[in-house]
């Protein structure tokens, strides 16, 4: 059977672990090649690469802050002199710096914002001349239940993640004339280092709250982008898929 990524090229921001190395191997599975991102030198990001390559698909990994314009820029064109194209550009990078509101630094504020709707501007700023020129690409920004609903204890995290969406709808709005898709994933709680710092009692209380009864894996959010990246999506932008078990309808 044919892959359903045969010949696309993807760019992935922050796959070194958890949703976006999921998403990485699942979209190399599919035969596409595979450039990723991440923002600090690891055994782990390494260990990615060879995961990756070991599925027989050409792959590069990037260390590079996702929020430094001028970094990305860099990077979009060695990608496109490496590639050839970008077809698929998948912004998953992200942080929290969770408190409440009423202890909430500047400094909380701005890395968040930084590294979870800067990075994402930075990135479809850069690819979408790309992908018009192809007239074809699919950009799949990474949001959450939260970016939706919000939640007490993220104000940052939870303006990031709405930022994404209105960025997205509007990509969409803009360049769907030229072929180009854009969409968002939202997932609820997945298993990754990110919720692996929540204290077990904040985990179970959240377990409650699903109606599939488990936490999400990143393989869960993996299946979903390989839709959204995929011709099965082809009539589809513009569009929020929680990917949450069920958790927040
Ligand atoms: P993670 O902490 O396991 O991995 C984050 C990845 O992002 C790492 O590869 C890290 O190097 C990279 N990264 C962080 N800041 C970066 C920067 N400035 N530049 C480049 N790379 C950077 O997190 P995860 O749980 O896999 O989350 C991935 C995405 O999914 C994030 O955007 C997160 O907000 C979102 N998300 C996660 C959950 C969850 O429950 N885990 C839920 C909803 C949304």
């Amino acid at each position: 059977m044919e892959k359903m990524l045969e010949g696309k090229v993807a760019l992935i921001t922050g796959a070194s672990r958890g949703i976006g190395k999921a998403v990485a191997l699942r979209f190399a599975a599919e035969g596409a090649a595979i450039a990723f991102t991440h923002v600090t030198p690891s055994a782990a990001a390494e260990q990615t690469e060879q995961e990756i390559a070991a599925l027989g698909v050409k792959v590069k990994r990037y260390v590079a802050d996702a929020a430094d314009y001028a970094a990305t820029e860099a990077l979009v064109a060695d990608v496109v002199k490496e590639f050839g194209r970008i077809d698929i550009l998948v912004n998953n990078a992200g942080i929290t710096r969770d408190t409440l509101l009423m202890r909430m630094s500047e400094q909380q504020w701005d890395e968040v914002i930084s590294a979870n709707l800067k990075s994402a501007f930075n990135f479809c700023r850069l690819c979408t001349p790309i992908m018009m020129r192809q007239r074809s690409g699919s950009i799949i920004n990474m949001s959450s239940v939260v970016g939706v609903h919000g939640n007490a204890g993220q104000c940052n995290y939870a303006a990031s993640k709405a930022g994404i969406i209105g960025l997205t709808k509007s990509i969409a709005a803009e360049m769907g004339s030229r072929g180009v898709r854009a969409n968002v994933i939202a997932p609820g709680f997945i298993n990754t280092d990110m919720t692996g710092k929540l204290s077990e009692e904040l985990r179970a209380e959240w377990a409650k709250q699903i109606p599939l009864r488990r936490a999400g894996e990143g393989e869960d959010i993996a299946g979903a982008a390989l839709f959204l990246a995929s011709d099965l999506a082809a009539y589809v932008t513009g569009q929020v898929l929680q990917v949450d078990g069920g958790m927040a309808m």
